[in-house]
């Protein structure tokens, strides 16, 4: 990579337009507030949920390096064709950072493939994320824990499939424990779950919350290689084929 990520921010955003205290707190949608709080050498564009293909067409997609996805109650609107589009795109190479209620988006669950449920609650109550993986870049220049005084608790037992790293857990002020950064590998493209982000709180605000997304972008992002061949590989690189007949000759003389 030449140093500049092509980020997709994706929002279903309907809360914004639906819900006056949503709106309040993220008058432009949270698409724009992660866009504007993200730091680094990042090319930024945004897509919604309403926009013809979703805003995911072919061409937006390749363009891509990493897609930010935020959804929660319209998962069922996004259309398997776009689906099949963006799971096919990660396993080639680009990025997902699944936000907080998209651990039951479409494309989250088909590449974990397991149910992805949770325990949740709404009381607001208070979030304290600890780093269970010190020296994992997606938690540069964030301290030992980072709390958030009021959010939405999800709670254990999180079905995802092991995650290959686990760099944040979050305890609530409620007694829950929750698996809160994720990262996964899926063919040649990597995920990053991260939990915070209920709508009804300025969580993405939050410098700490940024500074976790901007670093899983750049964790997320591509390498740059040619993508693995698959199938017959012949002639074989050695001479094997005639080093067996000659161990098969010794073998009968
Ligand atoms: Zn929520």
């Amino acid at each position: 990579m030449d140093g500049t990520i092509r980020v997709t921010i994706w929002n279903e955003y309907r809360h914004e337009r639906n819900k006056p205290v949503v709106q309040e707190i993220y008058p432009q949608g949270m698409h724009r507030a992660i866009a504007d709080g993200l730091t680094g050498s990042f090319e930024i564009r945004t897509a919604t949920l309403d926009e013809p293909e979703h805003g995911l067409t072919e061409e937006v997609l390749e363009q891509t390096d990493v897609l930010v996805w935020w959804g929660h109650t319209a998962h069922k609107e996004v259309r398997d064709e776009i689906v099949e589009r963006v799971a096919a795109r990660v396993l080639r190479g680009m990025g997902l950072i699944a936000l907080h209620s998209s651990h039951y988006a479409k494309v989250f669950k088909k590449l974990m493939g397991t149910s992805c449920a949770l325990l949740y609650r709404d009381i607001g109550e208070k979030e304290r994320l600890w780093v269970v993986a010190p020296g994992h870049p997606i938690v540069e220049g964030v301290g030992p824990y980072f709390e958030l005084e009021r959010e939405e608790m999800y709670g254990e037992f999180f079905d995802i499939p092991a995650p290959d790293e686990v760099v944040l857990t979050s305890w609530f002020a409620g007694g829950n424990v929750f698996r809160s950064g994720c990262c996964f590998y899926r063919g040649q493209g990597k995920i990053f779950y991260f939990r915070p982000g209920h709508e009804l709180y300025p969580t993405y605000r939050d410098p700490n919350v940024l500074r976790v997304i901007s670093n899983g972008i750049r964790w997320a992002a591509p390498v740059s290689r040619d993508l693995p061949r698959y199938g017959k590989q012949m002639p074989p690189l050695e001479d094997v084929a005639n080093s067996n007949e000659r161990k098969e000759r010794v073998a009968h003389e």
